[in-house]
């Protein structure tokens, strides 16, 4: 199986990271990678920029050196009710939506609350990809998080970052594909890249992939034509709330 889409890539707009969008884009087109999408942090990150940079993307071209170009936003769940950090006139305008849960905006509570805080961003129609839900600073209940993504049409990324940074990224990614497969959840297996050569990089999760036999067909993005399938109904979706 092969990624040809890396949807989760950050520039020098978050300040923990060091590529442009052009030297992104043309990694990107020198990995293979037909469709990337920018999604720096939401401005509650201290590390974010500020908000007029997601509401100026149009500057950026959608094509570059061969690569559709999306304008995303890596949103901050930001509290434990399916709350996210940004103005929803702001996300209906985005290409593309990953929630993530980040410690320096959302203190880790118990097991209960980051259930909770998955199934309300299940149900929060802004919301498109559940970001690297591996971290075992927000452990939750897999089974029913990943049944309410499945009722709520979310695809949930598996993260290589993870590996590198978050602590019991390999065993809950693996729980969590694992359910993902039992429930027939679309995945989407992304760099989250903070330089360019990481982007379309992910072999980790494909290992735990090919371990269980996940099925392709499930993997949004190692199909150009699929993976924009899904992101151009989520943003119709949003944009009609
Ligand atoms: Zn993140
Ligand atoms: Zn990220």
């Amino acid at each position: 199986m092969k990624i040809v889409c890396d949807t989760h890539v950050h520039t020098i707009a978050s300040t923990h990271a060091y590529s442009t969008v052009l030297e992104n884009a043309q990694f990107a087109a020198s990995a293979g990678i037909k469709v990337l999408a920018i999604t720096d942090h939401a401005p509650t990150m201290p590390d974010a920029p500020h908000i007029w940079h997601f509401g100026n993307m149009d500057a950026i071209p959608d094509t570059l050196f061969g690569v559709r170009i999306l304008k995303g936003i890596e949103a901050n769940v930001c509290d434990y009710e399916g709350g996210l950090d940004m103005d929803v006139g702001m996300l209906r305008g985005m290409d593309w939506v990953i929630a993530s849960m980040h410690e320096p905006v959302l203190p880790p509570a118990d097991r209960a609350a980051h259930t909770r805080g998955w199934i309300g961003i299940a149900q929060n129609p802004m919301a498109d990809l559940i970001g690297h839900p591996e971290s075992a600073v927000y452990e939750f209940d897999h089974e029913a998080a990943v049944r309410a993504f499945k009722e709520y049409g979310k695809a949930v990324e598996l993260n290589e970052h993870s590996f590198a940074l978050r602590p019991g990224a390999a065993e809950n990614c693996l729980s969590i594909a694992g359910l993902c497969k039992k429930y027939e959840v679309p995945v989407v297996v992304n760099s989250d890249a903070h330089f360019a050569y990481a982007i379309g990089q992910t072999p980790n999760v494909l290992r735990v992939l090919a371990e269980i036999r996940f099925p392709e067909k499930l993997v949004l993005n190692a199909d150009a034509d699929r993976f924009l399938a899904f992101q151009q109904s989520r943003k119709a979706a949003r944009a009609g709330c």
